[in-house]
């Protein structure tokens, strides 16, 4: 009897459609990182595997002989596609990383409003931007304004006073 093939549908950034590639190894899993030859050329470019189906080549999708096969898994550390493979959270990052410093250079402040729970670790939430925290930072992780006061400022509790009057009691 022969062995089943292994056919991976995979997908490609910025394509919703799926493509068919045979795997050599029973290694992979739904969701990896892949290296596969694309085109005439065969250029190695990287893709997601969607589906993994076990497969007698009489039930083969496509072609046993036309249907391409896996590469090898994707390796952040050895491959090296010019640009990374996921561009979405890497632009994410990048926009991040410029709101914490333009923040940064504008020197904008804020302060951490602490937001104490019953059952729960107290939270502390940015003025500036309302992100919520459970330990103090100086600077805040997600706008980069800087944090004027801790806790441990001995004005904090008065002022925590002021400022609990102008919010709403929503949280
Ligand atoms: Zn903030």
């Amino acid at each position: 009897m022969d062995e089943d093939y292994i056919f991976c549908e995979v997908s490609f950034e910025h394509s919703y459609s799926r493509y068919t590639y045979i795997a050599d190894s029973d290694d992979y899993e739904i969701g990896d990182l892949v290296v596969v030859p694309v085109g005439k050329d065969n250029e190695e470019k990287i893709a997601q595997i969607e589906t993994i189906n076990y497969l007698p080549a009489e039930e083969a999708p496509y072609p046993i002989q036309k249907t391409k096969h896996i590469i090898r898994k994707f390796d952040e550390d050895t491959d090296d596609f010019g640009t990374p493979p996921i561009i979405a959270s890497i632009d994410e990052a990048i926009g991040k990383v410029k709101r914490i410093t333009n923040s940064v250079k504008q020197g904008r402040t804020a302060y951490w409003i602490q937001k104490t729970h019953l059952f729960r670790a107290d939270e502390y939430i940015c003025s500036a931007c309302r992100a919520t925290y459970g330990e103090l930072y100086s600077i805040c992780p997600s706008c980069g304004a800087y944090m004027k006061k801790s806790k441990y400022d001995p004005s904090w509790v008065d002022e925590m006073e002021d400022m609990l009057a102008f919010l709403d009691d929503d949280w």
